[in-house]
């Protein structure tokens, strides 16, 4: 097996074998962009790595081999005493997971050649500081040194000074140091052997594929556990050189706010993380014109043939060694939600994708980002300080310092906001739980700016006014002091920072929905205006929504739905309605059962006409009452301690608990509800039936239009829907309403199994994927996500919450035994869903695999819905 590649022998479509970073800097030099020379062992190795414990037998052969070759081509070798090579050994998966994974730079030092490199590069402060480093990622990232005992050896030598200060002679007094540490550490003193540092590191990345946050990232972005990660040796070149040289990174547009121009951040005679670690606060891209016109020049030219090569935004990571630009990294660059419209609309403009393309690259996840509401500026005070705008939106909650006791009380259902000077990657835990991240260090590629923006989490990065004191665990801004435990606002989309609670108010996006702005009011409205445009060229199914007021209907309308799919009728009986249930449930007789009923249906009637009125024309499918009818009356103990302790004995209270006695279950979500209740309690139905058609007439009386649809929950047998179809198409004719349609949900399994016979009796179907995946799984769908879920989704049952995303491979098979049984005996049956899945990006796209003729779903996922339905055709 070929496990190594030169870089001269890959290319950007090999992610699966050489990773990100391999593959694009293969690429790189593929289109003859400056990329320092090396190789790339692969993810299958490192994932045979994995699972024997070992290397595979091949792989020293192979790396020794290139390695002799890249020596030959560098005229210098791996740790030579007199002029040695150095190389990086950087990690780089498939999908980049940003400082997750280890690295270690200038492996080939050791007390021998720290001496060469000095005399070679005429720079004795550069080669200790290069051995120092060294010895601290090494013995950090291979031999699990703890990092603080480094980092007080050097704050001790430093004392105020910044580590720029230290001369070559306290750099090589900290090298005896870290080596002490080193040694005390692991029981073994610093590899004097370059080979085998450089063996123990490709092992320590391979490992760094399971580290603890590795894992987490994955999980919190859905990444595949069995990738594996490939590892990149590169002959170092350095930016620690001197004045004229330095590191950075950048972007060819704004990853935040999607603005044309390159954005960087640059750091003058530093190495490696130094920039993303937000040590020292660096420089923007112009100040390394004003530095160093040539190497500026050129990398602005390189940036400009990178996005016309990839057609996207992408990020860099460069070091100028001594005057000479080198690449040491590029990728299509993650940004904000904002920025993912705003460049591929563009890009549009700039001929250089096609509207598809550009709609394959937005997700409804995103789009639903931007419908979170932000800030109220015009109902606050000043900010106490300003940041970067590093990841949009509006967070709020109490200030903690630790990531750890973060996650703690996000658990606990607290919303807190993690401050810290910067983050690493250790913080991870506590960045997931957080509403926002606030840091004082650290620009916009600082690693809390990118993690934030990838998981779509408020940030708001170096702000360099706030003092944090993390011992005292507070930070001071001037005079004002804030302690843990109070409240903040974080605005990732000004970088501001507000004491309290700010008040949020509608994201444009959404205002644009509701026709509050144009499509044209700004340039994100603009772009999500034409993708979602885009999407509805595209898009096969209908999109309605779930809705059971006039005001959410008409709201869904303007957000594009196309009529509703889910009216649930249970709200309509509660409030002060309920009495008129109880007596409902309570009457003693037909009579008094009737005029319980003829009670209900005007207000009935009046519910209905609101809801068609605000629809127009467009269908309306309204669902018979579903839910347990003992949740319309009292809680059984509460009345039984009432009527126990009361006074005077209340014949009426009494006779409620007798009924609240008789109607207790114990399962109630599979006892007596949906259609059951409807074939139980004669007249309930009916009522609902008469009340849908005459408030249709009412408002056909009105001129209005009116199309109603309706739907019996909980079916699992045709026969339920026979004896409810004929009693509710009798109602209809006697109103004058024959022919409208009547279908059933299919939410119980084995509704989904006789799918054939029941559309025998149905004009439509729709999922009750909420339902299916509760009976299919037999998962309370009311208790488990707060119980057993993290466990499962720890061990990798599922990635994913059932009910949130469809599962595929046992519901969804449901779902197409239904689709392909109840078309085989009806081809126009029209069949949609209208489970809360029905709004899940993931889940919408299987729903157009499988043919369904719409989804529904709640007004504020129906662009959501519209955007990824046309993905869905792409
Ligand atoms: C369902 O079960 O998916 C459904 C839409 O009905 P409800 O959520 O009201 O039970
Ligand atoms: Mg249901």
């Amino acid at each position: 097996t070929k496990y190594v590649y030169d870089f001269a022998e890959g290319n950007k479509d090999l992610k699966d074998l050489l990773g990100g970073k391999g593959a694009n800097l293969a690429e790189m030099v593929r289109i003859g962009l400056p990329v320092p020379p090396g190789f790339t062992i692969t993810t299958e190795a490192c994932r045979e790595y994995l699972a024997e414990g070992r290397p595979p037998a091949e792989l020293a052969g192979q790396v020794g081999a290139h390695l002799t070759a890249l020596e030959q081509k560098m005229g210098r070798r791996l740790g030579e005493p007199a002029d040695p090579l150095l190389v990086s050994v950087r990690s780089g998966a498939k999908f980049s997971m940003p400082g997750m994974m280890e690295t270690v730079l200038n492996v080939g030092l050791t007390d021998a050649s720290v001496h060469g490199l000095a005399a070679r590069s005429g720079n004795e402060r550069f080669a200790w500081d290069s051995y120092r480093r060294l010895i601290q990622m090494f013995g950090k990232t291979v031999c699990d040194v703890p990092g603080d005992a480094f980092e007080h050896a050097m704050d001790e030598v430093k004392g105020e000074r910044a580590d720029i200060d230290l001369d070559a002679a306290e750099l090589r007094t900290l090298v005896g140091t870290f080596k002490t540490i080193f040694a005390e550490h692991t029981g073994r003193e610093f590899p004097q052997d370059p080979r085998e540092q450089l063996k123990l590191a490709v092992n320590a990345v391979f490992d760094s594929w399971n580290a603890e946050r590795a894992v987490l990232y994955r999980r919190q972005e859905r990444i595949p556990a069995d990738l594996g990660t490939a590892v990149n040796i590169v002959a170092m070149v350095f930016g620690n050189l001197g004045p004229d040289s330095g590191t950075g990174v950048a972007f060819t547009r704004d990853p935040a706010t999607g603005a044309r121009g390159v954005y960087g951040d640059y750091l003058a005679n530093a190495q490696g993380e130094d920039v993303v670690a937000g040590i020292r606060n660096t420089v923007g891209l112009h100040e390394l014109e004003q530095l160093d016109k040539k190497s500026f020049d050129e990398l602005m030219g390189i940036m400009s043939t990178l996005e016309g090569h990839y057609r996207d935004l992408c990020d860099i990571e460069f070091t100028i060694e001594a005057g000479k630009l080198w690449m040491l990294q590029t990728r299509v660059g993650k940004r904000t939600a904002a920025a993912a419209f705003i460049i591929a609309s563009q890009l549009v403009d700039e001929g250089m994708i096609d509207l598809d393309e550009a709609l394959r690259r937005q997700s409804g996840a995103r789009l639903a980002q931007l419908m979170f509401p932000t800030f109220d500026e015009t109902a606050v005070d000043k900010p106490i300080a300003k940041g970067i705008a590093a990841s949009p939106g509006a967070a709020v909650g109490h200030v903690v310092f630790d990531s750890e006791q973060a996650a703690e009380q996000a658990a606990r259902g607290e919303k807190v906001i993690l401050v810290r000077r910067e983050t690493n990657p250790d913080d991870l835990p506590g960045m997931i739980a957080a509403q926002g991240i606030l840091t004082s260090r650290g620009g916009k590629t600082s690693h809390a700016a990118v993690v934030a923006r990838g998981m779509g989490k408020t940030c708001v990065c170096g702000a360099e006014s706030v003092e944090v004191d993390l011992a005292g665990k507070r930070f001071a801004v001037g005079d004002v002091t804030v302690s843990e435990g109070d409240l903040i606002s974080i605005d990732g989309t000004t970088g501001a920072i507000y004491l309290g609670e700010v008040p949020v108010k509608p994201s444009p996006v959404v205002r644009y929905f509701d026709g509050d702005l144009p499509a044209d009011a700004d340039t994100l409205v603009a772009a999500v205006h034409r993708m979602l445009e885009h999407a509805d060229l595209r898009r096969r199914m209908a999109i309605r929504t779930n809705a059971d007021t006039g005001a959410d209907a008409a709201r869904a309308r303007r957000f594009g739905a196309q009529g509703i799919g889910l009216c649930r009728t249970e709200h309509m009986f509660l409030g002060e309605r309920r009495t008129m249930v109880e007596r409902l449930i309570l009457a003693d007789g037909e009579d008094e059962q009737q005029r319980a009923l003829d009670a209900l249906l005007p207000l009935q009637r009046d519910d209905f006409a609101e809801i068609f009125r605000a629809m127009g024309g467009l269908p309306v499918t309204i669902r018979l009452i579903d839910p347990p009818l003992h949740e319309f009356l009292p809680p059984l103990e509460e009345l039984a301690v009432e009527v126990a302790t009361a006074e005077h004995p209340d014949p009426h209270r009494e006779a409620l608990l007798a009924a609240v006695h008789r109607m207790h279950e114990q399962n109630p979500m599979l006892g007596l509800r949906g259609v059951r209740l409807g074939l139980v309690i004669p007249g309930l139905f009916g009522m609902q039936v008469r009340a849908i058609a005459q408030a249709a007439a009412k408002v056909r009386a009105e001129g209005g239009e009116a199309r109603p649809e309706i739907m019996v929950p909980l079916v699992g047998a045709v026969q339920e829907l026979e004896a409810v179809r004929a009693d509710a198409e009798r109602i209809l004719a006697e109103e004058g309403m024959t022919g409208t349609p009547i279908g059933t949900m299919i939410e119980v399994p084995r509704a989904a199994l006789t799918a054939g016979q029941i559309a025998e009796a149905a004009d439509f179907f729709s999922f009750g994927t909420n339902d299916l995946t509760q009976m299919g799984w037999g998962f309370s769908r009311d208790d488990v996500e707060g119980s057993f879920f993290s466990r499962y989704l720890e061990l990798g049952v599922f990635g994913v919450s059932p009910f949130e995303t469809l599962d595929r491979d046992g519901i969804g098979r449901l779902v197409r035994i239904a689709v392909q049984e109840g078309r085989q005996v009806r081809p126009d049956l029209k069949i949609g869903v209208c489970g809360e899945h029905g709004g899940d990006p993931e889940s919408v796209r299987f729903f157009d695999e499988v043919g369904l003729d719409y989804v529904s779903c709640s007004p504020f996922r129906v662009p959501v819905a519209r955007l990824e339905a046309g993905r869905a055709r792409l």
